[in-house]
């Protein structure tokens, strides 16, 4: 199985590049920003306990996060392995991840992870918030709370995955095609 941690900050490209890597190499794409948003469209309880901090920029309670990350990755059981985007985003969802897939006789591949400037990374929220409809792209201090809440709790999974000899840092400037064509030369060796 390859299971992919795809990393990187609010506005790295990580959605954009998950959709076009999960059809090159047949992996069920998991974005937990999109599942939650998904509850809250249907007006779940789910969704509106995730609400209360999306709408904040802030992050979910972790227990919350990790039970749905799992429910989301059984009921594929018939996954070639996944493309895990905007999860894990604290060591202790790191931790369960590891745990859940040895479970499971599997592991992850690799994180890669999409290294941008912050400046560019306002700049393409706020662009990205004129269309996608996302409150959370469309307020300049919503975007400054998730970079804070990503400096501080999930920042440090670089070192995490480092210390397994698992990640790999790639360039995300430039075009989508070649941010693309430089991921897959990563995920290639994975
Ligand atoms: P994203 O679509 O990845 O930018 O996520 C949007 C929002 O969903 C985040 O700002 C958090 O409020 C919430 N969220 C998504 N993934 C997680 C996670 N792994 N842990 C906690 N909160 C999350």
């Amino acid at each position: 199985m390859k299971n992919i941690v795809l990393f990187g900050p609010p506005g790295a490209g990580k959605g954009t590049q998950a959709d076009l890597l999960k059809i090159k190499y047949d992996l069920i794409h998991i974005s937990t920003g999109d599942v939650f948003r998904f509850n809250i469209k249907n007006e779940t309880e789910l969704g509106i306990l995730a609400k209360s901090y999306m709408d904040n920029g802030a992050l979910v309670p972790d227990q919350v996060t990790i039970d749905m990350l799992k429910a989301e990755v059984n009921n594929n059981p018939e996954a070639k392995g996944f493309i895990f985007d905007g999860f894990p985003r604290t060591e202790s969802q790191a931790v369960s991840l590891d745990e859940f897939l040895t479970q499971k006789n599997t592991s992850i591949s690799g994180m890669v992870a999409l290294e941008v400037p912050e400046n560019l990374l306002v700049e393409r929220l706020l662009n990205r918030g004129k269309t996608s409809g996302r409150s959370d792209d469309q307020d300049e201090s919503k975007i400054r709370n998730r970079f804070n809440e990503y400096e501080t709790k999930t920042a440090i999974l670089k070192d995490y995955y480092q210390k397994q000899h698992k990640y790999f840092g790639v360039d995300g400037v430039g075009s989508i095609e070649e941010i693309t064509a430089k991921l897959e030369e990563v995920i290639d060796t994975l």
